[in-house]
């Protein structure tokens, strides 16, 4: 649980929950800190931030799914995008949460770990209020470098990109990694989608960003990683791509893969 210092003030956190691994990254700037994503909220991030910097942190939510968004409630200071409220909602159903986490077990960890983690019943029964909108912010100052805000609707309506424009660096939640569910009931058309890595491209030449940082997965390259997007998202126009189904329990797909990408879509894919 330990933060992996990245580069100069950037720390990497891994949580664990019913979906899976999720990294949630802190950025501390001169006078303030960011909190990219925040978990799924069994963790008293709020604790455990403080054991790397004391000033004042904000949370910035990528979007509202559960294992990016339930630990905000430990900050005063807390954004998410307002396209995804209803999403926020959603991941914050007591009937739901009970649901999902009913089927799993905190993997193993050390004694100096233990003391952050919460029970099941705490995360269910926590009361999180609705964090604050960006409503057309585009930039979060932390005194020694800028972080810019780019909405990038595709995974889910709500879901935003952060950037670090000192070091070239993005933080992409789940709207660009390795591969990206646009399956859900919340996820927008591939053209939708299509037109937000559009935008991240501009972005990414604007600031110079050369290194993406999921929220699952290891960093990649940014601009070669978008225009194996725009090539498979050429392929699945054609009809030429190779489809494996997803067996999910919650949300089934059709996996389409590229070159390193897989795009996973409904049946058929919605354009
Ligand atoms: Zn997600």
């Amino acid at each position: 649980m330990d933060g992996e210092l990245l580069y100069d003030g950037v720390y990497r956190f891994a949580d664990y929950g019913p979906m899976g691994q999720v990294y949630v990254y802190l950025i501390i700037g001169r006078d303030r800190a960011l909190l990219i994503d925040s978990g799924y909220g069994g963790k008293r991030w709020d604790k455990l931030v403080a054991k790397y910097t004391d000033k004042p942190v904000t949370v910035l939510i990528t979007h509202a799914h559960i294992d990016h968004a339930l630990g905000a409630r430990f900050f005063q200071d807390a954004y998410v995008h307002e396209a995804d409220e209803k999403v926020w909602y959603e991941s914050n159903d007591k009937a739901f949460l009970a649901r999902v986490l009913s089927t799993f077990s905190m993997p193993d960890c050390a004694e100096s770990e233990r003391e952050f983690l919460l029970s099941p019943e705490t995360v269910v029964q926590a009361d999180r209020p609705l964090p604050r909108f960006f409503l057309g912010r585009t930039e979060f100052d932390v005194g020694d470098r800028k972080i810019s805000l780019v909405h990038t609707p595709g995974h889910s309506q709500g879901c935003c990109c952060f950037i670090d424009e000192k070091k070239g660096v993005c933080f992409t939640g789940d709207t660009l990694s390795k591969y990206v569910w646009l399956q859900l009931r919340e996820s927008t058309t591939l053209a939708v989608f299509e037109d937000s890595l559009r935008l991240l491209k501009t972005a990414f030449e604007k600031h110079g960003v050369t290194t993406i940082y999921p929220a699952h997965g290891e960093k990649m390259p940014a601009i070669e990683t978008i225009e194996k997007y725009f090539d498979l998202i050429g392929q699945i126009r054609k009809g030429t791509t190779f489809q494996k189904p997803l067996h999910h329990p919650l949300v089934p797909g059709i996996r389409h893969v590229g070159d390193g990408v897989s795009l996973i879509l409904n049946d058929p894919p919605r354009w």
